[in-house]
Formats: structure tokens, C-alpha cells, sequence
């Protein structure tokens, strides 16, 4: 049996580099996200040089937009709030108004039937993945994902 090493916070040696290589694939996958971020950028400023900010279109944004970049923000997202924050986040938005709904409009207060007439709920990260459903390759990862 391998002994088990303290390094502090509990861990063994060997959850200590587990976590370290976790750290280490987020940092890569963050770092190509920021270089197709720039190359991007710098392409859009080709096309509209009259431009002073970063501002392209939602559609400009879907169509350009690498897997590369928009994977690191789904996974920024799942690794940020859990499915039951993701709930609350909706149910109540912090812009003050009432959430959206397929059954209410935003003045009407929440009634039976809305996703958010319970208080407690779950946003799963399948759901958060759709919100890039317009994104390129969006259908390969949804595969991959959907696998697991
Ligand atoms: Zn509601």
C-alpha cells in the first residue's frame, strides 16, 4: 500500500498532483481560449478599422466565435455556480425584475406551472451547454458530453 504523504489541507501527495494537473489542463484550455479570443479581435479591427471598441454582432459572434474560446466560457460557467445556484441566479436575477418564463411574463408574478414556481431547482450543465447552440461545433460537444 503507498503511504499516504500529508502536504497540507489534508491531501495525499497523490491528490495534491491530481489536482495540480486539473489546475494545469484549466490554465491550457484558458490560454487557448485567450489567443483565438485575440485572434478574432485582431480580424474583426482588420474588417472595421473605423472602430475604436471590441464590438461585434451577436451574429458576427456565433459565426467567429472558435470552440476554443466559447468551451472555456461553459466551463468557467460549470466550475463557477452549482445547478441549484444556477436555479436561484434565474429564479431571482440581479437585475430586480422577475425571471423569465414559458407560462408568465416578467410583470406577472411567478404562478403554478413556471420551471421556477418551486423555490428549490436545478440548472444542469447540459443547460448551460444549449446557451452555445449556435456556436461552432457546439453539436460535437454536445455529443461528448452527453456520453458521460
Ligand atoms: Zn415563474
Amino acid at each position: 500500500m503507498a503511504r499516504r504523504q500529508e502536504t497540507g489541507g489534508g491531501l495525499s501527495t497523490a491528490e495534491y498532483l491530481e489536482r495540480q494537473e486539473v489546475r494545469m489542463h484549466l490554465r491550457n484550455l484558458q490560454e487557448m481560449h485567450n489567443n483565438a479570443y485575440k485572434q478574432r479581435k485582431d480580424k474583426w479591427f482588420e474588417k472595421n478599422p473605423e472602430q475604436q471598441y471590441f464590438s461585434p454582432t451577436l451574429e458576427e459572434t456565433r459565426k467567429d466565435c472558435r470552440l476554443e474560446e466559447w468551451l472555456w466560457y461553459f466551463v468557467s460557467r460549470i466550475f463557477d455556480r452549482t445547478p441549484q445556484q444556477r436555479f436561484q441566479d434565474e429564479r431571482h436575477p440581479s437585475y430586480g425584475w422577475n425571471h423569465k418564463s414559458n407560462v408568465h411574463s416578467i410583470e406577472e408574478p411567478c404562478k403554478e406551472g413556471c420551471r421556477f414556481w418551486n423555490k428549490e431547482g436545478r440548472i444542469e450543465d447540459i443547460e448551460v451547454l444549449e446557451d452555445y447552440k449556435d456556436y461552432n461545433r457546439y453539436q460535437e460537444v454536445f455529443n461528448v458530453w452527453s456520453e458521460q
